[in-house]
């Protein structure tokens, strides 16, 4: 386990306001996250000791949390600052920080009476190693229906479906299922089980608008990215079809930042992934993210 919860990672935990190593990092049975995936969840990044773009998440998930009624027991600033502690804390100096914030524990009834106060946690997770190959040939997905709800603007933990269809992309040797609504020549793509999903065709880049999708802040700031670069750049609906003419396609999540699409559902990619516009989309990522960071202050313990 990445900086374990003693010896020098100091602790990996934050639990209701207080950093715990793992053995004291425990929430009720009876909380509706575990019942009912009723709360919300966060993946932020950190570089160096410093947090990427957490002043966006915090806005993310504040917001999720005012649509969804979240009983708000701790300050965006508060949970910042356990995002802040765990980075700061951490043995290496990149990784990931899960924040997860349910409703509360109390009585089972789906409907929830008045008085939960919520619970918040946060952990220090390691980056996912990713094979060399995915960023030097592209990473290789499968198309599958998108059987999740259709509350997928709202980052929930209510990931059953999203399990399995990443699950069934991984048994049969892809990195991520590209998920679509709708069948034969209207179905349209909606995003990866953890990522949103661009393609360039003819130079022009390509990726759903964010209505009912989750708003990506890498999407986001590759969006800024390609604006910046000059490049055409399309929000709208994107059919499947799509994927199969495109010349180049990407993932983005806050973990992988820009990964290349390869093969499709088994078929290699017509032209050798990363395509040109890929290849000068990641070093101008970089720039910005980089640009971003210098201006991050190192977060404080
Ligand atoms: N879509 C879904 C469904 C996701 O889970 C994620 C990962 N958080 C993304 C898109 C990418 O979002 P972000 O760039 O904010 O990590």
């Amino acid at each position: 386990m990445q900086g374990g919860s003693k010896g020098a990672g100091g602790k990996r935990f934050w639990v209701n306001g207080r950093f715990v190593s793992e053995s004291r990092a425990t929430l009720p049975v009876l909380d509706r996250g575990l019942l009912f995936g009723d709360a919300l969840y966060e993946v932020v990044r950190f570089y160096r000791k410093r947090v990427f773009l957490l002043d966006r998440h915090m806005d993310r998930l504040f917001r999720e949390a005012e649509i969804i009624g979240l009983p708000v027991r701790f300050t965006a600033a508060e949970v910042a600052r356990a995002v802040e502690g765990l980075a700061a804390r951490s043995a290496e100096p990149g990784g990931l920080v899960l924040v997860e914030w349910t409703r509360g524990d109390g009585e089972r009834r789906l409907a929830p009476s008045p008085g939960f106060r919520g619970n918040l946690f946060a952990v220090r997770l390691p980056l996912p190693r990713l094979p060399r190959r995915y960023r030097n040939e592209g990473a290789p997905v499968l198309t599958l229906p998108d059987e999740r709800w259709q509350g997928t603007d709202l980052k929930s933990t209510n990931l059953l479906a999203a399990v399995l269809a990443r699950s069934r992309a991984e048994r049969e040797g892809c990195h991520e299922a590209i998920l679509h609504r709708g069948r034969g020549p209207g179905a349209r793509i909606t995003e990866g089980t953890s990522s949103t999903v661009f393609l360039v065709r003819k130079g022009v880049v390509i990726t759903p608008a964010v209505r009912g999708l989750l708003p990506g802040i890498t999407r986001e700031v590759v969006v800024g990215v390609v604006r910046e670069e000059g490049l055409p750049l399309e929000e709208r609906t994107v059919r499947l079809a799509e994927l199969f003419e495109a010349d180049e396609a990407f993932l983005t999540a806050t973990s992988a930042e820009i990964l290349p699409i390869g093969a499709v559902n088994g078929r290699p990619p017509a032209r050798s992934a990363p395509g040109p516009v890929t290849r000068l989309l990641i070093p101008a990522f970089r720039r910005v993210r980089d640009r971003i960071l210098r201006k991050t202050p190192p977060a404080r313990k």
